[in-house]
């Protein structure tokens, strides 16, 4: 870890827009998104968002709805992942007694392929096998992630939440880009339909611990609130977490809360990124995060006077 080196403690945690960028980011925009679902193609909306996206853009600051999960739930873990893009995995370096153990974000990322790209009517243990055997970079892992990820997607096939979703019907992996208060939010809606957006959870931890982890994420979930009223104009019904591996969902009624106290902690997470680092590490977080070794050595330094 010799080569850690602070950033500047005056420079911003925000990441701007580089002019070069403003080309691209229309160009996405006018070619790629339309909301289906409810019949929602919503041209209207999308001439309003190019339209928006005139001249005097550049140097605007940019958040993804993950970077605003990741400050909210731990500011030195949002530093460490987006700010330096440290490499999770490469510094966890743990391997379980006679097995071999795979980083939770590559189950993360393969559990959240599988719900993507599962076939109308397509078992999950299928997906799962036709994702694995067609991707190489999981190859290396590829009985690990098979392991691990067959009884969770099982559970699933059988919860009554999977009926639910099933019948929800509603766009997958809907990207958006909005503009709310001069800040441009981006991400990835795992499911959208016009009364519920679903996101898919994959942390380890128990059924008990679910609603204290929904509250970490909350912050992305309001993102993905104003996101879905920016372009479409409805408030969503319900917004929803599904933690897969105890199996739970926590929810939120935004029709009923309203969206001015999710515009208000949204806005008070980039208030706080915009301080800069070093950030604090969260002290309640129980860091089962893959930056747990990194984290160790970093807290004590900062914490040692000169
Ligand atoms: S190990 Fe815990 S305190 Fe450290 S960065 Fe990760 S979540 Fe934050």
């Amino acid at each position: 870890m010799g080569d850690y080196s602070p950033l500047d403690e005056g420079s911003s945690g925000a990441r701007r827009l580089p002019a070069g960028d403003l080309s691209r980011l229309r160009e996405r925009l006018v070619a790629g998104e339309t909301i289906s679902g409810d019949g929602l193609s919503d041209e209207d909306a999308l001439a309003a968002r190019v339209g928006e996206l005139g001249a005097g853009l550049e140097g605007l600051d940019i958040f993804t709805a993950t970077e605003i999960a990741d400050f909210s739930r731990c500011p030195l873990r949002y530093e460490f992942a987006h700010l330096r893009r440290l490499p999770g995995d490469w510094i966890l370096e743990e391997r379980e007694e006679g097995g071999q153990a795979v980083a939770g974000h590559v189950v993360g990322t393969l559990l959240h392929e599988v719900l993507e790209r599962a076939r109308r009517g397509e078992p999950l243990a299928k997906a799962l096998d036709r994702i694995l055997r067609g991707r190489g970079e999981y190859a290396r892992n590829a009985e690990a992630l098979r392991a691990e990820c067959l009884p969770i997607l099982a559970a699933l096939e059988q919860s009554r939440f999977y009926e639910r979703l099933s019948a929800l019907g509603g766009e997958r992996e809907l990207s958006f880009s909005v503009f709310l208060e001069g800040i441009i939010f981006e991400g990835k809606i795992d499911r959208y339909a016009p009364d519920e957006i679903i996101d898919f959870k994959s942390d380890s931890i128990s059924a008990d611990e679910a609603p204290v982890y929904a509250e970490g994420y909350r912050a992305q979930m309001d993102v993905y609130a104003l996101a879905a009223w920016r372009l479409t104009g409805r408030v969503p019904g319900r917004v929803t977490l599904y933690f897969l591996r105890p199996g739970v969902e926590v929810g939120w009624d935004y029709a009923a809360d309203g969206l001015a106290q999710a515009e208000r902690r949204v806005l008070a997470a980039v208030e706080a990124i915009r301080k800069g680092p070093p950030y604090a590490a969260r002290p309640e977080d129980d860091c089962r995060c893959e930056y747990k070794n990194l984290c160790r050595i970093i807290a004590a330094r900062r914490s040692t006077p000169g």
